[in-house]
């Protein structure tokens, strides 16, 4: 994966909290930010909701009863060691895997019934690991085809207008292949990508792999930028200090299962997460 070398203008660097996710804490299950970024959803069920939740790769169960719920608005980050199923959650919510017990809930409806192509139109949007930007395709072209599900033209140019809007270094490279991208602005385009189909639900799986520490300024500066607008945020990471940073809770996920949860002011600097990393 390249090193990112991002130039400082069109994507400011933004190392303060997005907005919504400051002030003091709250109780556990409560998101730190207020207003805006909470969606006035507090108290509502759950967007996502996972129980019992268990998953894995044909024999090898790796999701032990996974229980978790994102409300509308919120930023949650899923933090946890190398193998900890991270990954595996991710992939489980958005179809690729199934779970073998345990439910996830999506707006009401039970994800596991519903066919991995179908979950997209949901609202639900995936930056998987890697970023798998096409390398040959033009940023544009990458664009469009997260708007695959959009048939009106006029809607897309008008969300592709939205996303370079956010993304003005996009802007700069429209007609650039993707593969000729630096590692940041590639994750930018994958986050771009995902925009296109206008989620509710936007899951990025460790956006910040590979990326210098300013550049992952950058990038978390943006997606505080689309929280503040709206769309509900889980992303998982390896990250620490970005994770914690930026989301307003954290799930912590050890061996398959969530072994800690709380807002992240609370959290950090907790032993219970050195143990979940380090094995200490
Ligand atoms: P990392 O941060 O290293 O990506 P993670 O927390 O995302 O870790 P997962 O990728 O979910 O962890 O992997 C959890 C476990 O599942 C690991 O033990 C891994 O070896 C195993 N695993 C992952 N993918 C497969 C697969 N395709 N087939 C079999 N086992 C797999």
């Amino acid at each position: 994966m390249p090193v990112a070398e991002v130039g400082d203008q069109g994507m400011e660097g933004r190392a303060d909290r997005p907005a919504g996710t400051t002030g003091s804490s709250l109780a556990p299950g409560r998101e730190r930010g207020t207003g805006d970024g909470d969606g006035g959803a507090r108290g509502s069920a759950p967007l996502l909701s996972a129980s019992g939740l268990c998953s894995g790769y044909g024999r090898v169960t790796v999701l032990r009863g996974v229980d978790l719920a994102v409300r509308a608005g919120e930023f949650v980050a899923v933090i946890g060691a190398n193998g900890a199923g991270k990954t595996t959650l991710l992939r489980t919510i958005s179809g690729i895997l199934r779970p073998s017990a345990g439910r996830v809930v999506f707006e009401g409806r039970d994800l596991a019934r519903i066919p991995a192509h179908r979950i997209p139109a949901l609202g639900i949007a995936h930056v998987p690991e890697g970023r798998q930007v096409f390398p040959q395709l033009s940023v544009r072209e990458n664009l469009l085809l997260g708007a695959y599900l959009r048939r009106d033209r006029a809607h897309r140019e008008a969300r592709m207008a939205f996303v370079l809007d956010l993304f003005p270094r996009l802007h700069e490279r429209l007609g650039q292949a993707g593969g000729t991208l630096s590692g940041g602005e590639q994750q930018m385009l994958a986050v771009g990508r995902a925009l296109m189909l206008e989620p509710r639900l936007l899951m990025l799986d460790e956006p910040s792999q590979g990326l210098a520490p300013r550049v992952v300024g950058e990038l978390y500066g943006k997606l505080g930028e689309i929280h503040a607008l709206g769309t509900t945020i889980v992303l998982i990471e390896q990250n620490l200090t970005a994770a914690l940073r930026h989301a307003g809770r954290a799930y912590v996920l050890e061996h398959g299962r969530v072994v800690l949860e709380g807002p992240t002011a609370e959290l950090e600097g907790n032993d219970e997460i050195r143990r979940a990393y380090l094995g200490v």
